[in-house]
C-alpha cells in the first residue's frame, strides 16, 4: 500500500474515533443538562404541591378532627387539574394509595425510598415515554401521607437521539471532506519522497546525472539534498572507476601491441638466422635486430615492474642536497659530447627520496636527448621558489603538440613513433616519473611548442643551506 494513502487510512481512523467519541459525550453532556434542570423543575413542582395539598387541606372545613381519605381524593382532584398534563398519586401512612391520576405509573419503588424529611425521585419509562417521577412526604391535619407527581421528559430523550442522528450525518460529511483534504495533503507530503524513488529508480538504470528535486526546506529537503550529495559523489565515483578500467584496458592493449612489434622482428630475424645461410654482414644486421628488440623488451618489463613496485611504494622521505641530483645527472652524460647538458642551480636541501629523484630526472634529460639534435643543449635548473624547489629540464628539440601533452605521461605513449623505436624507447618514462612525483605530492608540468623544445618542471618542498650560492656549470 502507498504510504500517502496509508497517512491517508491512519488520519481518517484517527478522525473518526475523535468525532465518534467527542460528538457521543457532547450529546450526552447536554442531555444530562437538560435532565438535571427538568428533574430540578420536577422537585420544585413536587414542593409546591406538598405545599398546596397542605393548605388546601387546612382550609377545607371538615367535620372530624382528622383528615378524611375522600377530602384527600377531592384536594388531589383538584391539584391535577389546576396543572396541564400533571400526574400524581397520593398514599396514606401504611403507604396504601388513596388517590391516583389516570396513567400514574405502577410499582411502589419509589415509594419505599421515600423517608421522613427526604425527596426521592427516579426516571422511568412507560409506554414508549419518559417521566421523572418524583415523592415526598406530606403532614396534613396529622397525618402523614406521600404525595407522588410524574413529569414527563421525553422531549429530552427525543433530543438526545435527533441529536445522534444529526450528529451522525454531520460526522459522515465532516468525515469525508477531511478526508478530500487529506488526501491532497498526504500526497504532497510524500512528494519528496516520490521524488527520491524515482531519482533512485533513475540511477538504477544507469543515470547517474540525475537528481532529485528539492520541494522543501525541511527534513524532507535535507533528506534530498543529503541524497543528492550522495549521488554527486556516487557518479563521481563510478566516473573515476570507468576512467580507471578504461585506462587499464587502453593499457592491456597498448602492452599487447607493444609486445607483438618486437616479438614479430625477433621471431622474422631468428627464423631468418635458422634457417638460410646468411654473409657475414647480414648474419650481424639480423643478431643484432634481435639483440635491440630484446632490450626493448627488457627495459619494458623493468620499467613496468617499476611503476608497479612504485605505486604500492612507501616513500622514505628525507632532506638533501639537490647538489646531489645534478652532480648525478653531470656524471652520467659527461661522456655525451654531441649535445650540451647545462646545469644551473641554486644550492638548497629538499625533501625526498634521492634515488627515485635520480630516475625522474634521468628519464627527463634521457627524452630531452632524444628529442634534441646534435649540437645542441640541455638545461636542467634547480631554483628556489614561494611555492617549492622547482625542477626544470628544457630542450631545444622537436617539442610536442599541444594535444599530445597531457597523454604522454600515460603508458605506452609515443608522439614521433619513428623517433622513439629508433632510439629504444620503452614508452613507459614519463608514466614512472608521474608515479613517483605521485608519491612525493608533486607532479609533472609540461610546457612545449613544436619545432622550439620542450620545458619539464616539477616541485618538491625545500630548505634554506646556509651560504647559498647560485652555482653554474
Ligand atoms: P620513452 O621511453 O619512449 O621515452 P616516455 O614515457 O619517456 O617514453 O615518453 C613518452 C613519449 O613522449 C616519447 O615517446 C616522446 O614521443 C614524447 N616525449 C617525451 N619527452 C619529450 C621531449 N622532451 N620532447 C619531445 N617529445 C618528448
Amino acid at each position: 500500500m502507498k504510504f500517502s494513502f496509508k497517512i491517508l487510512l491512519c488520519s481518517i481512523m484517527i478522525m473518526a474515533a475523535a468525532f465518534g467519541i467527542g460528538g457521543y459525550f457532547f450529546i450526552n453532556y447536554v442531555f444530562e443538562t437538560s435532565l438535571d434542570r427538568e428533574i430540578e423543575q420536577a422537585m420544585n413542582e413536587s414542593s409546591i404541591l406538598r405545599f398546596a395539598f397542605e393548605t388546601a387541606a387546612l382550609n377545607i372545613p371538615s367535620k372530624y378532627a382528622v383528615l378524611q381519605d375522600s377530602t384527600i381524593r377531592e384536594i388531589g382532584l383538584n391539584l391535577e387539574n389546576s396543572g396541564e398534563g400533571r400526574l400524581l398519586r397520593i398514599s396514606d401512612e401504611d403507604r396504601v394509595m388513596v388517590y391516583e391520576s389516570e396513567g400514574f405509573a405502577e410499582g411502589e419503588e419509589l415509594l419505599s425510598k421515600i423517608q421522613e424529611q427526604t425527596r426521592a425521585y427516579q426516571v422511568i419509562e412507560q409506554n414508549g415515554s419518559y417521566y421523572i417521577q418524583t415523592g415526598t412526604l406530606l403532614n396534613a391535619m396529622d397525618r402523614i401521607l406521600y404525595l407522588e407527581t410524574m413529569k414527563d421528559v421525553t422531549a429530552v430523550f427525543e433530543e438526545r437521539a435527533q441529536g445522534f442522528s444529526v450528529y451522525r450525518r454531520l460526522t459522515l460529511i465532516m468525515l469525508f471532506s477531511c478526508s478530500v483534504a487529506m488526501f491532497f495533503i498526504s500526497s504532497w507530503l510524500t512528494r519528496p519522497i516520490r521524488q527520491l524513488t524515482r531519482a533512485a529508480r533513475e540511477m538504477t538504470r544507469g543515470d547517474y546525472s540525475y537528481r532529485a528535486e528539492q520541494i522543501s526546506q525541511d527534513e524532507m529537503g535535507q533528506l534530498t539534498r543529503d541524497f543528492n550529495r550522495m549521488a554527486g559523489a556516487l557518479e563521481e565515483n563510478i566516473h573515476k572507476l570507468e576512467r580507471e578500467v578504461r585506462a587499464r584496458e587502453d593499457f592491456i592493449a597498448a602492452f599487447s601491441h607493444e609486445l607483438k612489434t618486437p616479438l614479430t622482428a625477433i621471431i622474422g630475424y631468428a627464423d631468418l638466422l635458422r634457417s638460410r645461410k646468411l654473409d657475414e654482414e647480414q648474419h650481424f644486421l639480423s643478431a643484432n635486430y634481435i639483440y635491440t628488440e630484446g632490450k626493448r623488451l627488457e627495459t619494458m618489463s623493468l620499467r613496468l615492474l617499476d611503476i608497479i613496485v612504485t605505486k604500492r611504494y612507501e616513500l622514505d622521505a628525507r632532506m638533501f642536497d639537490a647538489a646531489v641530483l645534478f652532480d648525478y645527472l653531470r656524471d652520467m652524460y659527461a661522456e655525451r659530447e654531441d649535445i650540451r647538458l647545462i646545469c644551473e642551480y641554486q644550492e638548497s636541501r629538499v625533501r625526498g627520496e634521492a634515488d627515485l629523484l635520480k630516475t625522474v630526472l634521468l628519464n627527463l634529460v634521457d627524452n630531452a636527448y632524444k628529442a634534441s639534435e646534435p649540437g645542441s643543449r640541455v638545461e636542467v635548473h634547480g631554483e628556489r621558489t614561494g611555492e617549492g624547489y622547482l625542477f626544470s629540464v628544457r630542450d631545444y628539440g622537436a617539442g610536442i603538440p599541444q594535444e599530445e601533452q597531457e597523454k604522454i605521461t600515460e603508458a605506452f605513449y609515443m608522439v614521433d613513433k619513428s623517433r622513439s623505436r629508433s632510439r629504444n624507447g620503452a614508452e613507459l618514462g614519463l608514466a614512472l616519473c608521474t608515479e613517483i612525483l605521485k608519491l612525493h605530492g608533486s607532479a609533472l608540468q609540461i610546457e612545449s611548442r613544436v619545432g622550439e623544445g620542450s620545458c619539464f618542471r616539477f616541485l618538491l618542498p625545500w630548505e634554506e643551506v646556509k651560504d647559498s650560492e647560485q652555482k653554474a656549470d
